[in-house]
């Protein structure tokens, strides 16, 4: 085995990712090369003194900052809402003006305002509250 392979093995059992067949003949390469022996120690306590290092604590202002520079989002979704409400007020609008449009012409037809009496000819001119009124007086 060269050296560079087993350099190679070295960095990968230290990871614990070292296959079974390989670790065999790394042991075997360690028994008789001494700077590979000598590398797996430096990578030892290299991997020990990085592993027992407290890990960095992020200054105060570090969110603040992050949280500030992220991407503002558009408000696209509140620039659809209201005109959705403006269309079903202007849809009650309409149904509001279309009930009070039925419900006058029947008031109308019911009090006598198109109501023809003799034959067509003359046409009864009283509706809505003064009729109602006049009638009350007689
Ligand atoms: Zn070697």
């Amino acid at each position: 085995m060269r050296c560079r392979t087993a350099e190679q093995y070295i960095s990968q059992k230290l990871d614990d990712e070292l296959k079974p067949k390989h670790a065999a003949s790394l042991a075997r390469h360690l028994e008789h090369c001494s700077s590979c022996k000598a590398f797996l120690a430096d990578t030892r306590r290299l991997q020990s003194s990085l592993q027992d290092a407290p890990l960095p604590e992020y200054p105060s202002w570090m969110h603040q900052r992050i949280m500030h520079n992220l991407p503002q989002a558009k408000a696209r979704f509140w620039g659809f809402k209201p005109a959705y409400s403006f269309a079903s007020a202007g849809l009650a609008i309409a149904f509001s003006l279309y009930i009070g449009a039925l419900t006058g012409i029947r008031g109308y037809q019911e009090s006598g305002y198109f109501s023809q009496s003799t034959g067509g000819q003359s046409i009864q001119l009283s509706f809505g509250e003064n009729s109602l009124m006049e009638m009350y007086d007689e």
